[in-house]
């Protein structure tokens, strides 16, 4: 069925279904197509969130009863109490498919050995662990929680792939050299940063291995994006059960997409039935490509360049503390890539400088130099003011998930 089909069923579920969406879509003309799908109203997480009763603690949203759900994930609750994500068995079926798709464009397949560090927890990212069966591979799940037994797999059981946060990545390699060992492909997911050109650098020289990224979101999908081997962006791996649109993200009006675009990344659900949304805020900023990737494929890709919640305005200026990793990322081997930003006011607007904490390599001395050229690049290059405080190597916090790259 074409996208266009499959949303026009969807749209009809939802007002047929969906207490939220009917009564937020009432007084909206529902029977365009994707081409028109700018028309309908956007969905922001906190909406749902507020329709929560104890009766309820799926939503509103949720389209079918209880006994059809097969699966109950949770968000991480970064911004509260944790979201229920309900799926039918049909949803944890495409998620798989999904996420195979987006696993497999990195180039590992059956054959190969696979190590994985997520934890099969209350995450939707434990949906993403029943890809690597469907993909065929060796699976080797370790989760999280020790490292050491994380590098014993590694040298025991020889792995083709490992797939891990870019943070825990990064920190792996201070704990052991890694670029002989048998790993020729890191997938990294889970939070920004194994698109960035520096970073990437880093891990794929210490690692002597190709990385590539995967991105999901939570409420929608885990996994849904999958960069293939041309390292050109993350390809839509939800192709068929989720499509993609980019919004302005101050005003919420849609912008085309097109090659080298950038905004805020909005999703919608083709095919979901327990609890489908629709136009669905992701608050991930992202450059998308619209043109056919040399590897083949023609599907949408994305690179994410932050997340709307860590942004900072400093003096009118958006600045994404991950974008901070990345320039302060060009001056290794001085430094060891960690940064930390402090904000000294509460909210997201702030006065210059912005206070940012950077750490040094290994054994080396704060030089005041370094710390004028940080500074310097950070202008140049993001526009923005900073106050750099070079830090010894070890005093920023190691995550053996994601890193913490605000501090208040
Ligand atoms: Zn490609």
């Amino acid at each position: 069925m074409s996208d266009d089909a499959s949303f026009r069923e969807q749209l009809a579920y939802l007002v047929e279904r969906s207490p939220f969406y009917r009564e937020k879509l009432a007084g909206h003309d529902t029977s365009g197509g994707l081409d028109s799908i700018a028309r309908l109203p956007l969905t922001e997480k906190r909406e749902l969130k507020a329709t929560c009763t104890p009766d309820n603690p799926f939503g509103s949203h949720l389209c079918v009863e209880r006994d059809e759900l097969a699966r109950v994930y949770s968000t991480s609750g970064t911004t509260g109490t944790p979201s229920y994500i309900p799926l039918t068995a049909a949803d944890v079926e495409n998620w798989v498919t999904g996420s195979a798709r987006s696993y497999s464009a990195s180039g590992i397949g059956p054959g190969d050995v696979v190590v994985t560090t997520y934890n099969a927890g209350p995450f939707v990212a434990g949906a993403a662990l029943d890809a690597f069966a469907r993909i065929g591979v060796t699976h080797v799940p370790v989760g999280t929680g020790s490292s050491e037994r994380l590098l014993l797999a590694i040298e025991q059981l020889r792995p083709d792939a490992i797939v891990l946060t870019p943070s825990y990545a990064a920190y792996l390699l201070e704990l052991a050299p890694l670029r002989d060992s048998s790993v020729r492909r890191v997938l990294v997911a889970g939070e920004p940063g194994g698109g960035e050109a520096a970073f990437r650098a880093k891990l794929e020289d210490g690692w002597g291995a190709r990385v590539t990224e995967a991105m999901g979101i939570g409420d929608v999908g885990p996994s849904l994006w999958g960069e293939c081997e041309q390292q050109e962006g993350m390809h839509l791996g939800a192709h068929g059960f989720v499509h993609a649109e980019l919004i302005d993200p101050e005003t919420g009006a849609a912008r085309a997409w097109e090659d080298g675009a950038t905004g805020e990344l909005v999703l919608t659900h083709l095919r979901h039935r327990a609890a489908p949304l629709l136009r669905f805020r992701t608050r991930d900023q992202v450059r998308v490509w619209a043109s056919p990737c040399a590897c083949g494929r023609t599907t949408p890709r994305v690179r994410c360049l932050g997340r709307t919640d860590d942004m900072l305005i400093v003096r009118g200026v958006n600045v994404y503390p991950s974008a901070v990793r990345e320039v302060v990322g060009a001056f290794a081997p001085a430094v060891s890539g960690n940064i930390l930003v402090k904000p000294r006011a509460a909210g997201v607007k702030q006065e210059p400088p912005l206070p940012v904490a950077v750490e040094l390599a290994r054994e080396a001395d704060a030089d005041p130099d370094l710390a004028a050229a940080i500074r310097g690049r950070l202008r140049e290059v993001l526009v923005v003011q900073t106050q750099v405080e070079l830090v010894p190597f070890g005093s920023l916090q190691r995550s053996e998930y994601k890193s913490k790259l605000v501090s208040r």
